[in-house]
């Protein structure tokens, strides 16, 4: 019954020649989960069928973006009538304010909203813009928080940077992070000595108000509102690095969901529809001081493209337009969730599990998984077992221990019957 690779294999034999690792993004590369990377031919809702012909249920929908499934309709063909009348002109169009004024009213602190092409732009020019109001130079991060792959936020970084077992990157020299306090997620006092220590010098606190890319991990209660607190007191800006978030746990995001407001917040990801868009806003008075208003320089010849406007708000209206969507993402990942954890205590194997809204992961340790400390805990080598397991039975996990899982509006609950009979398999193997 083994699953047939060859034409996967072929594929990437052929673009390892080509493509460093045969990627364009390290994570695809399956490393950490010892078996070769599918190549995927099509999508539709929330299955994918690879090279050789096999289905799988999809549990990454692109890392967050597909909110909505595969080649959903309503953004399949608004793309292809953006496409008709022209694909890029490096000048405004009118599809950016509509997007814009979407976005705007989904969060209450944003006055303005500035496109870009990437959640990386956006959190690297977030953190400049915030350094330029605030006139100061210090940043803080926190371990096992991604914040995309700008120099500075390359620090303790999850992700991808913590499945490859390296502490930041190769070609960032020192003097490019010397300004990033790296500290443990869901440690207050932790922050209030930063602050004590660097009193009037921190620009601003970037944070996942979610994380999910340790694998995902909720705040504990009171910590968002201890960050809006510290953050105000000292007059450094807040950023809500929402681009996982947001869209994903509310049409507000996670500052909806916990009722925070940041000064800043960037978005990526569910904002393009599975296209690239990337944005970052906030008040007027701070958003100002983007050129060509202001003197913080910020620009991208693809940015606000019309492709990626249109799909990105055949998204969102939808989102807007079915509120609903939310429970019933929550109540279907409750039942996933909770099936494969019942699925691995049954089997004896310990895994807990961290959940909010349709983000989730299963941790290969007994938990609770609460930061970067407890996360790096987890047995690598037994999630490794249970991915390839769940892939031979047609369940598609991201392929790492430190990444979050996705439920989209696509899933059925055969999907997660479907789900949890794999994993009961995969738990009695992994037992035998
Ligand atoms: C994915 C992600 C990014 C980076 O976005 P890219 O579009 O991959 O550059 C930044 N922050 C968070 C929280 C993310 O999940």
């Amino acid at each position: 019954m083994a699953r047939k690779t060859e034409q996967s294999r072929k594929l990437q034999k052929r673009a390892e020649q080509l493509i460093p690792g045969g990627v364009n993004s390290p994570v695809r590369a399956f490393r950490s989960v010892g078996c070769d990377p599918l190549y995927i031919v099509r999508g539709q809702g929330s299955h994918i069928w690879d090279a050789d012909g096999n289905e799988y249920v999809d549990y990454i929908g692109s890392w967050g973006p597909l909110i909505l499934g595969h080649a959903a309709p309503t953004v399949i063909e608004a793309v292809i009538a953006a496409a008709r009348k022209g694909t890029s002109f490096g000048a405004s169009t009118p599809a950016e304010a509509d997007l814009a004024e979407l976005v705007i009213s989904a969060f209450p602190h944003m006055q303005k909203v500035r496109f870009v092409s990437s959640g990386t732009e956006a959190t690297m020019s977030a953190i400049r813009l915030a350094r330029a109001y605030t006139k100061r130079k210090y940043i803080v991060k926190f371990e096992g928080c991604y914040h995309g792959h700008a120099d500075a936020l390359l620090v303790k970084a999850g992700s991808g940077v913590a499945t490859l077992g390296i502490p930041g990157s190769a070609g960032v020299p020192e003097e490019f992070t010397q300004f990033t306090l790296a500290l443990p997620f869901n440690d207050v006092g932790a922050l209030e000595q930063a602050f004590e220590k660097f009193k009037h010098q921190i620009a601003c606190v970037i944070v996942e108000p979610v994380v999910g890319n340790m694998g995902c991990v909720p705040p504990a209660r009171g910590y968002l509102e201890a960050l809006r607190a510290i953050t105000q007191r000292d007059r450094a800006l807040l950023i809500f690095d929402e681009v996982m978030t947001g869209f994903r746990l509310a049409f507000g995001g996670a500052q909806e969901l916990y009722g925070i407001k940041p000064d800043l917040t960037t978005m990526g990801k569910i904002i393009g529809g599975g296209l690239p868009v990337g944005a970052y806003g906030g008040p007027s008075e701070i958003m100002d001081l983007i050129a060509p208003l202001g003197p913080v320089y910020q620009a991208g010849t693809l940015s606000g493209n019309p492709l990626a406007m249109a799909a990105g708000y055949a998204t969102l209206s939808y989102l807007r337009d079915h509120k609903d969507v939310y429970a019933i993402l929550d109540r279907l990942a409750g039942v996933a969730v909770a099936g494969v954890a019942a699925a691995a205590h049954d089997a004896g194997v310990p895994v807990c599990h961290n959940r909010v809204g349709s983000m989730f992961t299963w941790f290969f340790a007994a938990g609770p998984v609460t930061d970067w400390t407890s996360a790096a805990k987890c047995d690598t080598e037994a999630f490794g077992r249970f991915f390839r397991a769940m892939l031979e039975n047609g369940i598609y996990l991201p392929p790492s221990q430190f990444e979050a899982a996705f439920l989209g509006a696509a899933h059925t609950e055969k999907d997660v019957q479907q789900t949890i009979a794999a994993a009961k398999q995969a738990f009695a193997m992994a037992a035998a």
